[in-house]
Order: C-alpha cells, then sequence, then structure tokens
C-alpha cells in the first residue's frame, strides 16, 4: 500500500530541521546552484539566511529555467467564491464562524451569473472556493456547481474543505481539473494555536488528503503554507517534503506552489512571523531552482507595484481581479462578505496589459493540461 505523508511527517522534527535550515553555509549555496537535479539540502540551502547575498545569482538562473519550460508564457485565473459560510474557527481568517458577517451561499442562477461576468472578462480558467462547511458546500453542491460550470471554462478548479477519495473521484469525474490544498502550517503547536474549531483542527486528515486526491490520479494538486503563520523557511522545508513525497507515488499528477502572504481580513489576527519582501523573494526562486516544472502562483495577496517587479522571476500564473465575496463579480451588494482584504485591485485587463508590456504572452486557460 503507498504511504501516505503522516509517514514521512512523523518522522521529520521542527527544531532540527530548523536548526539544519540555518546551520546552511555560503559553500552549500555555491553547491546548490552548481547542480541541475536538487535535493531537499540544497533547497535548505536556498532558503537559508546564507543565500541572501546570492539573490542576483539566483535569480537569473531561475529566470532561464522559467523561460526554458514555461516559454513567455502568463497564466491569468480569478477565483470563484461560491459561500462564505464555514464551520470552522482559524484565527486568521474572516470567514471563521465566530466573526459577525453575513453568510452566503450562491444559488445555480448566481453562479451562472458570476461565470457569466468572469466570462466577459476573457477568463477560461476558474478557482472555485468555499469555507468549510461540509454541510451547506459538501461534495454534493460542488459537484453541481462543476456540472453547471463545465460548459463554460475550459478548466474548473478548486480550493475547499479537504474531501475524501471518493468524492473527489464523483468531482474529477464531473469535470475537476486540479485542487489547491494549502496546509497553512506544518508546525504542530501552531497549527493547533491557529485552527480551533471544525473539521480542520484534525492536522492528519489534512495532511493527507493530497495522497487521497493522487490516488485519483487528479490533473494537479497546489500546495502552500499560509506565510506568517511560522518561521516561513522551516515550513517551506516541510512543504518541499510534502511535495516530494506526492511527486514520488502521484508522478501523473502536475504540481503547483502557492505564497499566500496573511492578509487583514474581519477578526483581529497579528501577523507574528512576518516575511520581508526580499524573503519572499528569495523563496520564489528558491522554489523555482529546486523543480523548473513547477507551477508557482503569485495572488492579489501582493501590491501592485510588487507583482510587477516580481512576476518575471519564476512565476508562472497570477490571479488577477480576485473577489473574495460570494456574488462579487456580478452582485455590487454583496460587499463587506469578504475572506480578506486584495492588494492588487486592478482588472484582469490592467494586468494583462502590464504583462504584455513585459513582454508576456497572457494566457486564461492552462495548456499544460490534457
Ligand atoms: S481558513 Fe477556511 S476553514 Fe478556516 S475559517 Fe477560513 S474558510 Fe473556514
Amino acid at each position: 500500500m503507498t504511504p501516505k505523508f503522516t509517514e514521512v511527517f512523523n518522522n521529520l522534527n521542527w527544531d532540527e530541521q530548523k536548526i539544519s535550515i540555518y546551520s546552511k553555509t555560503e559553500d552549500d549555496v555555491l553547491s546548490a546552484l552548481k547542480k541541475s537535479n536538487l535535493n531537499l539540502e540544497d533547497f535548505k540551502a536556498l532558503i537559508s539566511p546564507a543565500a541572501e547575498s546570492f539573490l542576483e545569482t539566483m535569480a537569473q538562473k531561475s529566470v532561464q529555467l522559467t523561460r526554458q519550460r514555461f516559454g513567455n508564457t502568463m497564466q491569468i485565473f480569478a477565483p470563484l467564491y461560491l459561500s462564505n459560510v464555514c464551520s470552522n474557527i482559524c484565527t486568521y481568517c474572516g470567514f471563521s464562524i465566530n466573526n459577525k458577517l453575513r453568510r452566503k451561499t450562491l444559488t445555480d442562477d448566481e453562479i451562472l451569473a458570476e461565470a457569466k461576468a468572469l466570462k466577459k472578462r476573457g477568463l477560461e480558467n476558474i478557482l472555485l472556493v468555499t469555507g468549510e462547511a461540509p454541510k451547506t458546500v459538501g461534495a454534493t453542491y460542488l459537484k453541481n456547481a462543476i456540472e453547471l460550470l463545465k460548459p463554460h471554462f475550459a478548466q474548473i478548479n478548486m480550493e475547499v474543505q479537504p474531501l475524501i477519495g471518493k468524492e473527489y473521484e464523483e468531482l474529477i469525474d464531473a469535470g475537476l481539473h486540479g485542487v489547491s490544498l494549502y496546509q497553512e502550517t506544518y508546525h504542530k503547536g501552531c497549527y493547533e494555536e491557529h485552527h480551533l474549531v471544525g473539521n480542520k483542527k484534525d492536522m492528519a486528515f489534512r495532511l493527507n488528503s493530497p495522497d487521497a486526491l493522487g490516488q485519483q490520479n487528479i490533473h494537479k494538486i497546489a500546495l502552500g503554507v499560509l506565510i506568517g503563520l511560522e518561521d516561513w523557511r522551516t515550513d517551506s522545508l516541510f512543504c518541499a517534503n510534502h511535495l516530494r513525497h506526492l511527486q514520488k507515488y502521484y508522478w501523473k499528477t502536475r504540481y503547483a506552489i502557492s505564497f499566500p502572504r496573511l492578509r487583514p481580513c474581519e477578526g483581529s489576527y497579528q501577523v507574528k512571523h512576518p516575511i520581508s519582501d526580499r524573503g519572499f523573494v528569495q523563496l520564489i526562486l528558491a522554489w523555482r531552482l529546486f523543480d523548473p516544472d513547477l507551477d508557482l502562483t503569485l495572488s492579489t495577496r501582493e501590491s501592485q507595484s510588487f507583482r510587477d517587479q516580481i512576476c518575471k522571476l519564476g512565476i508562472t500564473s497570477m490571479s488577477a481581479e480576485s473577489s473574495t465575496q460570494p456574488g462579487g463579480y456580478s452582485d455590487e451588494s454583496t460587499k463587506h462578505l469578504e475572506q480578506f482584504e486584495i492588494d492588487d485591485d486592478r482588472t484582469i485587463a490592467d494586468v494583462s496589459a502590464m504583462l504584455k508590456k513585459q513582454g508576456f504572452e497572457v494566457v486564461t486557460k492552462d495548456w499544460g493540461w490534457n
């Protein structure tokens, strides 16, 4: 039987891994920079403080690898929030059940209205997003939404609660292409501190859910950590271990990494472990050098000027004109239902124009699929 990720995870000690990263030297970084097939020790070196003085070299290599693998393309997508109902309390999220927020779950007509609004903007690739509320937005609701949207979009992806294998199988049969499933943090104590109520408290279930997706031969799995919850270097190393585990057993699946940075939201969460912009760039470069085939996604959580500057360094897909509220594209009255504030609020047309000016060919469909 294929081992699940928790079997790897349970043998990784957070403190030892952290010390190992912070002990890397400039020689370790230089050695990683000379290689074409990088291992986890090389990744540690590239995310370590020792690599901070090599960002220019890392950037040149990252740009070269990205162009070789992806050409000059940049994929654009937008999230479609189906519901802000959630049964969980996550201390950092505006959708937590304890936040006083008007709750809304889109009806079939409202889903189609959102689809129409996104199609008008030229998008072929959407990401369905919900809170975690199995009774309201469980597999049956999601299957219906995918079936409604399938005729209108080339690719449908989702970022929702973890499901079981049978449910994933049904959704893939209905037309689901990819799933984003972020662990948030791989630090056990921090995970418990921030996930107070609901199914998300079960850390092991979340850790093993990408295995359930891989077993169903899903086209694409996106992993990531919520940057700001714990030490970003150590969390990213755990995520790299997670990626290597999945790639070993589910080699037909493509993989993506996202770098969501904590943003202000309803509630009062203060970011305890912020990353600097320079650290954020180092992280993107390290991922690209670690795995040239990865899709690397940059969200509208980042500012307009920052996105414009760093999109050339290894990023392959960007969200644009994101509304983080259900009904946000077609219904003006849905203001104040949002999950978090976005920073780059330009339209898809404006982001596309910026990318074209930088020499990118903008694609609204993920050509790497099918
Ligand atoms: S992060 Fe997800 S599960 Fe947690 S409160 Fe927000 S929507 Fe719900």
